[in-house]
């Protein structure tokens, strides 16, 4: 009897940032030919993803392709935003994990067509159940960690952290070192730490659930990370020593981009965002000198009060530099952004400020108008930056993002960190010295990156050779 073809399920946190970067992942497995791949979501992103993008493609030019979802237990009009994420995770560990269980053991995936069974779960990391029902069940399960390896190896290091007495924090003293992260004793501060170490409740959900994942990522077949070595290599080694089985496949986007290429196919630039997309800024960018332009995007989940907004607003237009500025509807604690930044000061701004609702980041960070990004350090956005040779100025919000911005700042010297405040003065000042002053020394260094990143993904790169080993473990679980 023929063994049966290959197929992949791969489960996404399902939050903007994941979900772009699995969907290029998904994309990479199918570009190798023989591999079927069903993209498991749920119902809440399935309607966004087929409502604003262009997934609908995939299916025509992908036959192995096919979307499938299941309930994440949450009404409809939940924000699964900010505060609230907490009761999304719990919803899924009640809700979902049942359901994903029925759904591997019938082998029913609720889309409609024909599949064979699957052969090989890749989740996201967090989602620790997918890994109890896989084993369970007997599928090999593949864990992908979507935020950043320096973050996921302080995670690893929690209990360590606890034993040496350095959290919870006896003081408030934010600038104190931290010691127990190898690696990383030269720099890191408690200030980078992720940001629930800072509550001090070592009982807290959120701080609890880290605390399992060492023990639950450690248990999957192996480990994928949207990385590259060059980036990280110091750390990846102490990450092999808990996950030996490591692909490092990053930047995935960079990665699709140049499969694509290679294959002559069109290239699925932002095809992925589930808010819809205000092009006109692409236009805006057109019409502004070379490389004038800072771009400021705090991602898709952080928000803000309406004294941090304004305080942007104020050191942004001081600074004289323009800008365009992605605020989301939803950005903005309790009042539309719109009720702060009124048409008069927006016409003050003498047009150097353009503001939309939600951009086409990876075009508007490859765009030859923009000279740097001002990031709240999402992965994703911090990959994209590099890749496209962007210094940045940090904001961080919250999980990785704290320690992804002192990487930023202190370990690339990609860009400046300006973590803990939001005041008008600093953020002229960091402006000024991004875009003015120490501007030659960012831009060398965001130039070396930018090639290492290139070359990674490259025909003989690092993150190409450990893609085709992951994909040749992939069909060999198959057989
Ligand atoms: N993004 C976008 N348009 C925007 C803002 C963000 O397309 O106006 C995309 C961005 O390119 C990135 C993702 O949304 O791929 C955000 O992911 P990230 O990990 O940076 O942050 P998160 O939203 O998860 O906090």
């Amino acid at each position: 009897m023929d063994p049966e073809p290959p197929h992949v399920l791969i489960f996404p946190l399902p939050l903007q940032g994941p979900i772009n970067s699995m969907l290029k992942l998904a994309e990479l497995l199918c570009l190798s030919g023989d591999l079927h791949v069903t993209f498991l979501v749920t119902d809440h992103i399935r309607g966004r993803l087929l409502h604003h993008t262009n997934i609908q493609t995939y299916f025509s030019r992908y036959p192995g392709f096919d979307l499938a979802s299941i309930s994440d237990g949450l009404p409809e009009n939940h924000p699964r935003l900010g505060d609230q994420l907490t009761e999304m995770f719990d919803a899924l560990e009640a809700v979902t994990k049942p359901l994903f269980r029925e759904m591997l053991v019938s082998g029913e995936m609720g889309s409609g067509s024909r599949r064979p069974p699957v052969t090989c779960v890749i989740a996201d990391g967090i989602l620790g159940f997918t890994i109890d029902v896989a084993k369970e069940i007997g599928i090999p399960v593949i864990c992908l960690r979507t935020i950043s390896p320096c973050f996921l190896w302080i995670i690893f290091c929690l209990p360590k952290l606890i034993e040496a007495g350095e959290i919870p924090f006896k003081d408030n003293d934010l600038d104190a070192p931290i010691k127990s992260v190898p690696g990383m004793e030269d720099f890191l501060r408690r200030r980078d730490l992720p940001s629930f170490c800072r509550s001090g409740n070592l009982t807290d959900r959120i701080f609890k659930r880290y605390l399992m994942e060492s023990k639950q990522v450690s248990r999957a077949d192996g480990l994928i990370l949207n990385s590259f070595e060059d980036l990280e290599g110091p750390l990846l080694s102490h990450i092999r020593t808990l996950c030996p089985n490591l692909y490092t496949i990053g930047p995935l986007h960079a990665h699709l981009k140049s499969r694509l290429a290679i294959q002559n196919l069109p290239s699925s630039f932002s095809s992925t965002s589930f808010r819809k997309e205000d092009r006109s800024c692409l236009e805006w960018l057109d019409q502004q000198p070379y490389k004038s332009v800072i771009y400021v995007s705090f991602g898709s989940l952080a928000t803000m009060t309406g004294d941090q907004l304004m305080e942007f607003w104020h050191g942004l237009v001081n600074s004289g530099e323009r800008f365009l500025w992605v605020i989301r509807p939803d950005s903005v604690v309790g009042k539309n952004w719109e009720s702060y930044i009124s048409e008069e000061l927006r016409e003050g701004s003498k047009g150097r400020a353009y503001i939309v609702g939600w951009a086409p980041q990876e075009e508007v960070l490859s765009h030859k108008s923009v000279a740097a990004f001002f990031t709240h350090c999402g992965w994703n956005s911090i990959l994209e930056s590099i890749y496209e040779g962007v210094p940045m100025i940090c904001w961080p919000y919250f999980v990785d993002q704290q320690v992804n911005s002192r990487f930023v700042g202190e370990v690339w010297k990609l860009g400046l960190d300006m973590k803990d405040t939001c005041d008008r003065f600093v953020i002229e000042k960091m402006v000024r010295d991004l875009m003015e002053e120490r501007r030659d020394e960012f831009e060398r260094s965001a130039d070396h990156m930018a090639n290492l990143a290139r070359q990674s993904v490259s025909e003989d790169g690092v993150s190409r050779r450990n893609l085709d080993r992951l994909i040749e473990d992939v069909r060999s679980l198959s057989l």
